[in-house]
């Protein structure tokens, strides 16, 4: 059993709140001796099963002989486990206040709290997952729509370790060969051929890093959303159009939880991109951000948001709010919307030219649902233009992934850079070298014990 050697740790594994099945995890040495401890079924004895073997009985505090709960136990023993730890997991029947006395039971009996994050943690630490992997759980956890989910499940995969491993090893070969070359100097080309090759690589790996780049943009969407601000001046549409698609597609309301700020965000699916309002309370409680807090303050609001909607009524004539709507949005990526088409038109496209010049408009009665089909349309092609079907690409969504890559491309083009300079190939093989490091550290290759912990401390609690 190759396990890193940690005690005992427990928690409860499902989401908070009135579930009918509560389920109380444990993972470590003596999760099963503790298991044992709690458990009871006439003179059976957990320890004695097979390994993922799953038992019947009552949990029952050894104290005073009260009976908590009639159970599920499984029996899970290392290294066949999530963790790679012995695993025991405990179903229980009786709700959120039986699933917590079993929690506090277990953890009397010699386990501790888990950590959130901490069972991840250990399935890393074993050897068991990468971090890419790791953070993929914790995407998984999170995802808002299918297509969120599905980049997360092919990260956890292993997709993006493997072409990352995949790129590390084409450097290490490379570097191995320069080595080589390197010892064997009585050749005459032999320094010529040593940088062609390291060019070579260099150019090879750095285009597929920074294909893996490209796809960023997408992949934080997925995975994040589109930070969308519906904006516009009292009564042109907005909480009719926020309705209309919630209505259509469901919003999916999340709470994200173990993190630092306790938030609650909004999320509608837009054929499979998930749109995140901003400010949702905004809109919906106090009509909008702009006439809460002034048009100077939406400024600065509007600067997070990926997309705006800006709805004008097209049954009255441009007004000055209008204006300065379509000025304050004009460095946005925006949709606008000509709304209530089913009434007599006063505004015509050629009055916002001086603010939207070239700016295709859509227009809609939200009323009667027209004109939602263009506007879903338009989402769809804004931010995923000619692959909305593509689903094997590998993405990058992760912030700290994005950045390694970016740092690995810049070394890479220091290693170009010195080769065009006639720089010594062993200044060089630093750059190179530097590289392979970068891309190491995307999967968890000598990470450093505060990015860890950074990193699973984002997580639920029972993950
Ligand atoms: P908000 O103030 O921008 O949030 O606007 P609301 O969504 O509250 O809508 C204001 C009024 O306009 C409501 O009575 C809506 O029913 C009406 N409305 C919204 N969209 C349309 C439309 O396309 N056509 C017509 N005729 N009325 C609409
Ligand atoms: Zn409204």
């Amino acid at each position: 059993m190759m396990t890193a050697g940690f005690d005992t740790i427990a928690a409860i594994s499902t989401a908070p709140g009135e579930g009918a099945i509560g389920i109380v995890r444990l993972s470590g040495d003596d999760a099963v001796a503790i298991a044992d401890k709690v458990y009871r079924m006439g003179r059976k004895e957990l320890a004695k099963q097979p390994s993922h073997t799953i038992h019947y009985g009552h949990i029952v505090d050894p104290y005073d002989g009260q009976e908590i709960d009639e159970v599920m136990v499984s029996v899970m023993r290392a290294p066949k486990t999530f963790t790679r730890e012995d695993v025991v997991e405990i179903n229980c029947h009786g709700g959120m206040v039986a699933t917590n006395r079993i929690l506090e039971l277990v953890l009397r009996e010699g386990a501790h709290l888990a950590e959130p994050g901490e069972f991840t943690k250990r399935a890393f630490l074993n050897g068991r997952i990468d971090l890419t992997q790791a953070e993929a759980v914790m995407d998984l956890i999170r995802a808002k729509t299918d297509r969120s989910m599905d980049m997360a499940v092919k990260q956890l995969d292993g997709n993006l370790s493997h072409l990352v491993k995949r790129l590390r090893q084409d450097i290490l070969d490379t570097l191995a060969q320069v080595e080589v070359n390197i010892d064997y100097p009585e050749y005459d080309d032999v320094e010529e051929m040593t940088l062609q090759l390291l060019q070579e690589k260099t150019t090879m790996v750095k285009d597929q890093i920074d294909q893996l780049l490209q796809t960023a943009k997408q992949g934080k969407i997925l995975r994040d959303g589109i930070q969308t601000a519906i904006i516009g001046r009292p009564n042109v549409g907005k909480s009719s159009l926020l309705n209309a698609l919630l209505h259509e597609d469901k919003a999916i309301v999340t709470e994200v939880e173990g993190t630092t700020r306790d938030t609650i965000e909004e999320y509608m699916s837009i054929r499979g991109v998930p749109l995140k309002l901003i400010d949702t309370a905004g809109i919906r409680d106090t009509e909008d951000i702009v006439e809460q807090i002034g048009v100077e303050r939406s400024r600065e609001a509007l600067k997070e948001a990926d997309l705006v909607i800006l709805i004008l009524n097209q049954s009255e004539p441009l007004t000055t709010m209008d204006k300065e709507l379509l000025q304050l949005t004009k460095q946005n990526q925006r949709i606008i919307l000509f709304n209530k088409s089913d009434l007599p038109t006063k505004l015509q496209p050629e009055d916002i030219l001086e603010f939207a010049e070239g700016e295709e408009i859509i227009t809609t009665s939200i009323l009667n649902s027209e004109g939602m089909d263009d506007l879903e349309q338009r989402i769809a092609d804004l931010f995923f233009s000619g692959q909305t079907g593509e689903r094997d690409a590998t993405y990058v969504s992760n912030a700290r992934h994005i950045d390694l890559l970016q740092k690995a491309s810049q070394a890479l083009d220091d290693v170009n850079t010195g080769i065009a300079q006639e720089m010594p190939v062993d200044l060089i093989q630093i750059d190179f070298t530097r590289a392979w490091e970068l891309l190491g550290e995307i999967v968890g290759e000598g990470a450093p014990d505060e990015l860890l912990n950074q990193l699973f401390s984002q997580f639920c609690l029972g993950k």
